[in-house]
């Protein structure tokens, strides 16, 4: 069946199923606007993401794992600024004749993702257009004072990674074709791409425990480290012996001839959360999440700089949208 056969209110009901108001949702999907409870006390953080056929996936994807990640990509913003997702709105933007069972599996996974982490969707908008677009606005809660900002890091820091790195940009290249899907890693790889786990909770944590300056790696390592850097007019040197490279990364880099360590550094939808705190905070941290990889430190200087085999490389700027 395709999306004229429904019509827009049939094809958000079959989307959303029965709306239910529940956990702070006083008015769910069906009237104008949401309404929702936030904690009493708390700021919000808001943030929307979205993805764009053709430039963020593909129509062959399968539907569950675009929704997945859209919705991954929109709690690690949260996560990332020390927040606790809530809330979200899902925009949908479809051609006329695309099949509602791949957008049903979308909004599937988009739900799927969201109960993962806590969170709920109540509410969007539906329009037709050219190209399946679609985007997430997601309401989080921090406490005054636990947000963590790019411009939050200080000379002296520690910068520490969430886990390993490299994996989704693996998982891309088997989604690209390039590595046989049978291939060793490349199921676990193409899993890593799709379905992100967000440090949510060690985010939380950090922010509890007063660290002040988190980013979440969406455009690859160099370039997140890049922008703590700028926003916090500080220097960020990284020690390439220090990162993990996940095991994906590291089997699929080498099979195509390529360098793990380049997938770690520039590899980009990873969702693993860098963030720099005194050194007298990480013992405390790495014991709680032993995941937790210092990977270098924060200096008076500027500018991203790998010391590799005791030389130092100023490291180049990663993907944007409009190279
Ligand atoms: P309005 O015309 O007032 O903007 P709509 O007809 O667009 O209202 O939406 C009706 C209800 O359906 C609203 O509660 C809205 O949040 C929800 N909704 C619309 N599109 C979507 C969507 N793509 N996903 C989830 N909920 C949606
Ligand atoms: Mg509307």
């Amino acid at each position: 069946m395709q999306v004229r056969d429904m019509g827009e209110f049939g094809l958000i009901a079959r989307l959303m199923g029965e709306a239910k108001a529940r956990d702070g949702v006083v008015v769910a999907i069906g009237d104008d606007a949401a309404v929702v409870e936030v904690t009493l006390g708390y700021r919000v953080v808001f943030t929307c993401d979205c993805m764009v056929e053709d430039v963020h996936f593909l129509r062959k994807a399968p539907g569950y794992d675009i929704g997945y990640k859209l919705m991954a990509s929109n709690i690690s913003d949260i996560a990332a600024m020390g927040g606790r997702p809530r809330y979200g709105v899902v925009t949908l933007i479809t051609p006329a004749d695309e099949e509602v069972a791949w957008l049903e599996d979308i909004y599937t996974g988009i739900k799927a993702c969201a109960a993962q982490y806590g969170c709920q969707v109540v509410g969007g908008d539906t329009s037709r257009g050219p190209k399946v677009v679609l985007s997430v606005a997601l309401l989080g809660e921090v406490l005054p004072g636990r947000e963590m900002l790019r411009s939050g890091a200080q000379p002296g820091d520690l910068v520490c990674i969430s886990g390993p790195l490299g994996a989704s940009h693996a998982g891309l290249q088997v989604e690209l074709g390039r590595i046989d899907a049978s291939a060793a890693c490349a199921s676990e790889a193409r899993l890593r791409h799709f379905r992100p786990v967000v440090p949510v909770d060690l985010a939380l944590a950090l922010g509890e425990l007063g660290c002040r300056c988190a980013n979440d790696i969406s455009d690859g390592l160099a370039s997140e480290a890049q922008e703590i850097a700028v926003a916090s007019r500080v220097g960020v040197e990284l020690d390439s012996a220090l990162l993990p490279i996940a095991p994906e990364a590291q089997t699929i880099a080498l099979a195509l001839g390529e360098k793990p360590e380049d997938y770690a550094l520039y590899g980009g939808e990873e969702y693993a959360l860098l963030f720099c705190l005194p050194p007298s905070l990480a013992a405390e941290v790495c014991v709680r999440y032993p995941a937790v990889r210092f990977i270098g430190r924060v200096t008076e200087g500027d500018g991203v700089l790998l010391l590799h085999q005791g030389e130092r490389e100023r490291l180049r700027a990663a993907y944007t949208h409009f190279d």
